[in-house]
């Protein structure tokens, strides 16, 4: 069984709408699928005619949470999608979004480029305006030569656009994802740029607020990292999850199903459900 766990649509940053996911998820011979957009699930409302053909959709989304000075990133898996309070905690982080997105047009007009925030919220013609699209306006008015580059010049870690403090805290996002009936996963542990200390501790407050699995694979991984991950699942009994983190076709680090392997000597999360 293949199992794809953390795919992007063009709900929030991704380049497929969810019809053209789905099919591709299909011809890649995935069995069980997460989309797990950017703060939304917005993706769950245009399945209609949506041929699954034998896929397994499980009802997910990657929440923005804040872990002391570091922004994270929560897969919630198999939420209920009608649960007020996940609607309503939704609602928020979208709200937190735009709030962003304003301090970002307000740093980046400081530096000469004015009146971003139209063409962003053009752009972001859905509910999770975030810095892929600053990324590609700075790209249409020639201020970075591709995407990579304006997150290098002024969205990436340490840069302009890389805002502290913006989202609910860790524990409250655990929170949301258990009170629908979820299972929250810490996404790609390794993308923090943490050291091993500070990782520990992520992984001890991510556990004590109830967190229940680590994203042991996330797009193609080198073996060794992997067992490193499925090492800290042991030592917190947490179950492990895999998944891409698909954006677009031809993206660097894996397509659609072609993540690494999991560890033989982890938990899967589906062993959970
Ligand atoms: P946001 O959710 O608004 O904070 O934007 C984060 C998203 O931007 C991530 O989920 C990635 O898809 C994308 N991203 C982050 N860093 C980079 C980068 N260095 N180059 C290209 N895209 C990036
Ligand atoms: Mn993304
Ligand atoms: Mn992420
Ligand atoms: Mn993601």
């Amino acid at each position: 069984m293949l199992f794809d766990l953390h795919t992007h649509s063009t709900v929030s940053d991704g380049t497929l709408p969810v019809r053209d996911l789905i099919a591709r998820a299909r011809a890649a011979g995935i069995d069980v699928l997460a989309i797990t957009d950017h703060d939304s699930i917005a993706g769950y409302e245009q399945l209609e005619g949506v041929d699954l053909d034998g896929l397994t959709l499980l009802a997910g989304v990657e929440l923005s949470a804040q872990w002391r000075h570091t922004s994270v990133h929560i897969v919630g898996l198999n939420v209920r999608l009608a649960d007020a309070g996940l609607r309503e905690a939704l609602a928020r982080q979208r709200q937190a979004r735009l709030e962003r997105a304003e301090l970002i047009a307000a740093k980046l007009a400081a530096k000469g480029f004015n009146g971003l925030l139209p063409q962003i919220q053009t752009l972001a013609d859905n509910d999770c305006i975030g810095r892929p699209h600053f990324a590609l306006a700075l790209v249409e008015i020639g201020a970075a030569r591709t995407l990579d580059d304006a997150f290098n010049k002024y969205l990436g870690a340490g840069r302009l656009g890389d805002l502290k403090h913006c989202w609910a805290p860790l524990a409250e996002v655990v929170r949301w994802i258990r009170d629908a009936g979820g299972t929250p996963v810490l996404a790609h542990p390794d993308k923090y740029a943490l050291t091993r200390t500070k990782l520990n501790e992520l992984v001890d407050d991510f556990a004590d607020a109830g967190g229940q699995a680590l994203e042991v694979v996330s797009g193609r991984q080198e073996p060794y990292k992997s067992k490193e991950l499925a090492v800290l699942c042991q030592r917190r009994k947490l179950l492990a999850s895999c998944g891409s983190d698909f954006h677009r076709p031809g993206q660097s680090w894996a397509d659609l199903g072609r993540h690494s392997p999991l560890p033989a000597n982890c938990t899967p999360v589906w062993d959970h459900w």
